[in-house]
């Protein structure tokens, strides 16, 4: 079992997605790997799947897997010379059309736009590096005027800056992608740019419990309305290469502590993701500065930290697995960061889950408790133990390797697939026997343990008992 509270997510890619380097990546420290659609064939992900699955098997450790939704990504189309220079102050065409885009013309192949823009939105390219104003809109098209200029690329991404563009958080592609996805049985669907709570309801439809669904905060719309988003979703996504463009980049940090505080609020998983260890692509070690992001999010209560094009199609994959592990591991044992953890206002409900929660973390912390063992059958009780962020890690036990899976994802949870006890004393024998065998728990040592008798039934876990392990 690792020490290890806080996750990690990594990117599969060219550079990891050899079963070997899958098998690697987790024993360094993955904890869920995401399959990036905006990239790579059907094939491509489901022999990955089956890679990462065997990985499981053979470690005998739960895995998350995060099939990541391209969404609805706006491009701008081709040019003839593969390339336009846009120049500061001057006026430029841009028509909505899908043709080649002539010189001194942009073309934008997406026509739903035409009516959501009005002057003064501005159109941000290419990761937000170069930048229009809209001057004009009318029956063909735009002008616009170039306020930040530079070499503008063949197909390279659009944003649309204060407006609420009228499309769904799904296109085509996302349907197909998220139905072959489920066919693959991945624990956890991301979706991307999500403006509204209905785009959240209109994924569920697809999804139908078949699996979690990660909503990607991406878009100031979102975050606008983030309680009633992460309210119906099952996980959140900090996603802050495409939030850093849509927002005014220095507002990101703010929004990212917003985030994590509404979702540990709500008891739901959250990754922050994008740009963690990004000079890992290239080099082998971070920067301070990376170093420093990844443990500010440790200490704000992040679930998990991801890891993008360093393992996807970088230098050192595992390299920067391993040292995200270590930041993750010196971050939490600063003597200060359980004081972080109590910042966040929890406001627990008059709930048996609530209030089981609560005691579990008061137990743990009054006897200095070495392990939280955790009967679950949905992994709700666990998902809310972990919300209080005890002091030590919770065993979560449940007879569902799909729920086992998802738990991989959660801060301080290490998973464990097995049967149901049998009646209340097969439940201290097992949970003596799991405490040793996986969590290492030394003998003397206290422990918690909840469930819900009788054992098997969802939603009813009420009963804690505390033992020593013998
Ligand atoms: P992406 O999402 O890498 O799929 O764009 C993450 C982000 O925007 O930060
Ligand atoms: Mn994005």
């Amino acid at each position: 079992m690792r020490s290890r509270l806080a996750k990690i997510v990594a990117t599969v890619g060219p550079a990891s997605a050899a079963p070997d380097n899958l098998k690697l990546l987790h024993e360094v420290g993955v904890d869920a790997f995401r399959l990036n659609f905006s990239h790579g064939s059907h094939e491509d992900h489901a022999r990955s799947v089956k890679a990462i699955r065997s990985v499981e098997k053979a470690c005998g450790n739960p895995i998350a897997i995060i099939a990541d939704m391209q969404g609805p990504k706006l491009r701008v189309g081709p040019f003839e010379g593969g390339q336009i220079e846009l120049r500061y102050g001057e006026i430029i065409d841009i028509e909505i059309s899908e043709e080649l885009g002539k010189d001194g013309l942009i073309r934008l192949p997406h026509p739903e736009l035409l009516p959501a823009l009005t002057p003064g939105n501005a159109l941000k390219f290419d990761d937000g590096k170069l930048m229009v104003t809209i001057t004009d809109v009318n029956a063909s098209g735009l002008k616009a005027r170039v306020d930040v200029p530079g070499i503008l690329k063949d197909r390279k991404g659009v944003n649309v800056i204060g407006a609420v563009l009228p499309m769904s958080a799904m296109t085509e592609k996302d349907k197909i992608d998220m139905k072959f996805a489920l066919s693959q049985k991945v624990d956890f669907i991301a979706l991307s740019f999500v403006q509204t709570a209905q785009d959240v309801r209109d994924a569920q439809a697809i999804i139908k419990g078949k699996a979690r669904l990660i909503v990607k905060i991406e878009k100031p719309s979102a975050v606008d309305d983030l309680d009633e988003i992460l309210e119906l979703a099952d996980a959140a996504m900090v996603a802050r290469g495409d939030l850093g463009v849509e927002l005014a980049l220095e507002q990101v940090p703010a929004v990212q502590r917003k985030i994590i505080a509404t979702a540990r609020a709500l008891g739901k998983p959250v990754i922050v993701a994008t740009h963690m260890l990004e000079s890992m692509i290239d080099a082998p070690t971070p920067t301070r500065a990376e170093a420093s992001d990844v443990a500010t999010a440790i200490y704000q209560g992040a679930d998990a930290v991801m890891l993008s094009a360093e393992t996807a199609v970088g230098r050192h994959p595992a390299t920067a697995v391993a040292i995200m592990d270590r930041i993750i591991g010196a971050a939490e044992a600063d003597p200060t960061y359980p004081d972080y953890h109590t910042r966040t206002e929890l406001n627990p409900q008059a709930t048996i889950n609530d209030a089981i929660s609560q005691s579990v973390r008061v137990i743990a912390e009054v006897l200095d408790c070495k392990a939280i063992l955790g009967f679950t059958n949905s992994g709700s009780t666990v998902d809310g133990i972990a919300r209080e962020r005890p002091p030590c890690k919770i065993i979560g036990m449940t007879t569902d390797p799909r729920v086992a899976s998802c738990m991989a994802l959660t801060w301080g949870v290490q998973p464990v697939v097995m049967d149901d006890p049998k009646n209340f004393d097969d439940m201290l024998k097992m949970t003596q026997k799991v405490a040793k065998e996986i969590g290492g728990i030394p003998v003397g040592s206290k422990v918690v343990i909840s469930a819900g008798i009788p054992f098997g039934r969802p939603g009813t876990t009420d009963t804690l008992k505390i033992a020593t392990i013998d």
